[in-house]
């Protein structure tokens, strides 16, 4: 409109856009806390237009109840005059002082707590890899859903590009139904603050958005595949919401213990076993209180567990959370071994600083995160294995930290080791150290950065080099240019380039062309399908320096799969290796139900 041009009415704007907006969150859940009350943070998130919801452009809350069929008001958190060039938002937020009662009661500050978690989260995945993430699915932004049904659940659901937490009513009491306590709970929009909310929960949230994230950056390790993979998505989806509350200092601090006049805790406190024993260590504490019905008790205590080189054939590590908590027990370790070198170096007299102790446990936990989700990109895009992860890690931690001085690379690859797991170096071919000198005969480098069809061309020229079979049906599905900053400030410019290859046929089919062994209970008519691929890491001139590859010829892995799959009943109704016969977007509803053993949750 033209009155709205005129030029008293452009608002004078800021110098520099605000980067962040400080929020009020609870740092682990409302059991955590001290004399007090429940511990709080006051947290920087990504800075962006908020509308009511909130709902930004990558996040979208909607409090819907489906247990009480109610649809409660979208929370509305700034003033929303988007013209003053600060988005509206205000500091402090209105919930900084307000009473613990009063905010667990509070559907807005559900919304915004869940909102924060959910959105740093993201943000520690897109600035460690470098670019913008995409979700798994089409669409821009993925709902939040903090009070979806009264059930023990909080899942990622692809088909319907959200996350649904679920919440649970305090205890059911004798003669009446959860039900019917929950409809109660929402028809007042003010919450009952003894119930259980999966989504006041910093580690269900940072847990639940990294299953979102990591669907994005490897859609495949959704698709039935070896046991391995969906142990991937759980022990990452841990490990990201453990090592995350490292980050908020003021929660270390306050966790590690009360500081004497001079600011110091003993030597004591921190040992390895108390270290351990810290909250910090431990998953979802008020879950995990209530579904075993014993105070203080954490949903998962991965670094509890018993290092055996025999896990594989265990039944205790069949389930995928069980199996992931071996990648949680082995970073969670090597923090531990880190932060107690750390600490020893800064001992003096029987007592630390507590800040600086908490500073180290933060840097430490900090660089292991960084390693963890820069090695994602690394890693094949289909047919994951654990040996896969401590590959991608040690290679692409060597490109952005060269000199590893404090020793993280040793520590990780010592803790993958206690377990039996190595990272042979058969899994990420060293390209510039092959006999072969690649093709780039008619490339355009700057096409390669971002063209699937320039980087199929460079595989077709080199498949000697790369060792790809071309009989085997060949598809490049994603190049990503992305740019890694090391903690020295060391800046990598890289392309990442994933393509998977694929074989449909019969049983006796594929026993004719590769020499496959179908299990004997598969019978004769059903579809089976075989994958393989790789990820081709390019640098910033285009020239290919790893392939992380998972050859589709490896009759071990490919007997080993279809064994697995047939034995676990993960197959469609005339199919195998296609599809696992879950409906669309249940698979993580179904793995995070609270059932009998509740650590085979979220
Ligand atoms: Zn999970």
């Amino acid at each position: 409109m033209a009155s709205s041009d005129s030029p008293e009415q452009v608002p004078a704007r800021a110098s520099s856009p605000r980067r962040t907006f400080a929020m009020t969150i609870v740092a682990q859940d409302p059991s955590v806390g001290n004399a007090q009350g429940m511990l709080r943070a006051t947290v920087p998130v990504p800075a962006d237009r908020l509308e009511p919801g909130p709902r930004s452009h990558r996040f979208q809350v909607i409090d819907y109840d489906a247990t009480a069929r109610i649809l409660l008001p979208p929370a509305r958190l700034t003033a929303g005059n988007w013209q003053s060039g600060d988005w509206g938002w205000v500091e402090p937020d209105p919930f900084c002082n307000r009473s613990d009662a009063a905010l667990l009661s509070d559907p807005a500050f559900h919304a915004q707590n869940m909102y924060a978690i959910a959105a740093r989260t993201l943000a520690v995945f897109e600035s460690t890899i470098g670019r913008r993430l995409n979700w798994g699915f089409l669409g821009h932004e993925l709902y939040l859903v903090p009070h979806a049904m009264a059930e023990a659940n909080a899942y990622y659901a692809d088909d319907v590009r959200a996350i649904l937490f679920g919440y649970m009513p305090d205890r059911p009491r004798r003669g009446t139904r959860a039900g019917s306590r929950a409809l109660r709970i929402a028809r007042s929009e003010r919450l009952d603050p003894d119930a259980v909310y999966t989504c006041l929960s910093h580690d269900v949230i940072a847990h639940e958005t990294t299953h979102a994230v990591l669907d994005g950056l490897r859609p495949r390790f959704l698709m039935p595949g070896l046991p391995d993979q969906p142990a991937f998505h759980e022990g990452l989806a841990d490990i990201v919401a453990l090592l995350s509350v490292f980050s908020m200092s003021e929660v270390v601090q306050s966790l590690l213990g009360q500081a004497d006049l001079e600011g110091r805790i003993a030597e004591r406190t921190v040992t390895d076993q108390e270290l351990k024993r810290n909250a910090l260590f431990t998953l979802a504490e008020q879950v995990g209180s209530a579904l075993k019905d014993e105070r203080g008790s954490a949903l998962r205590d991965s670094i509890r567990l018993r290092p055996s080189i025999r896990w594989a054939s265990d039944p205790q590590y069949r389930e995928p959370h069980s199996r992931g908590e071996i990648l949680v027990w082995i970073i969670l370790e090597s923090l531990a071994g880190i932060w107690r070198q750390r600490l020893a170096d800064i001992t003096v007299g029987g007592s630390v600083s507590l800040a600086r102790a908490a500073e180290e446990g933060a840097t430490a936990a900090q660089h292991l995160l960084g390693m963890c989700v820069r090695a994602i990109d690394y890693l094949p895009p289909v047919e994951f294995e654990f040996p896969d992860f401590l590959a991608a890690l040690l290679v692409s931690d060597a490109e952005i930290v060269p000199d590893d001085k404090h020793g993280y690379r040793d520590t990780v690859r010592g803790a993958f080791a206690r377990w039996g797991i190595q990272g042979a170096d058969d899994h990420i071919a060293d390209l510039s150290l092959s006999a072969l000198t690649p093709v780039y005969r008619n490339l355009s480098y700057t096409a390669l950065r971002s063209d699937t069809d320039e980087v199929f061309r460079f595989i077709w020229e080199n498949l000697e080099l790369l060792q790809i079979d071309p009989r085997f049906y060949i598809h490049v599905e994603h190049v990503r240019p992305t740019v890694r900053v090391g903690p020295d400030g060391i800046v990598v410019a890289e392309t990442v380039a994933e393509y998977i290859q694929f074989l449909e046929g019969t049983p006796a089919g594929l026993s004719r062309a590769i020499g496959l062994r179908v299990p004997e209970e598969v019978p004769s008519g059903t579809r089976v399908r075989v994958l393989g691929g790789g990820t081709i890491v390019f640098d910033q001139f285009g020239r290919a320096k790893y392939h992380h590859r998972k050859d589709i010829r490896d009759i071990r892995r490919q007997q080993q799969r279809l064994s697995y799959l047939v034995r676990n009943g993960l197959s469609g109704d005339d199919s195998l290796g296609v599809s696992d016969g879950m409906p669309a977007g249940q698979r993580f509803a179904i793995l995070h139900q609270a059932d009998a053993d509740p650590r085979e949750t979220w």
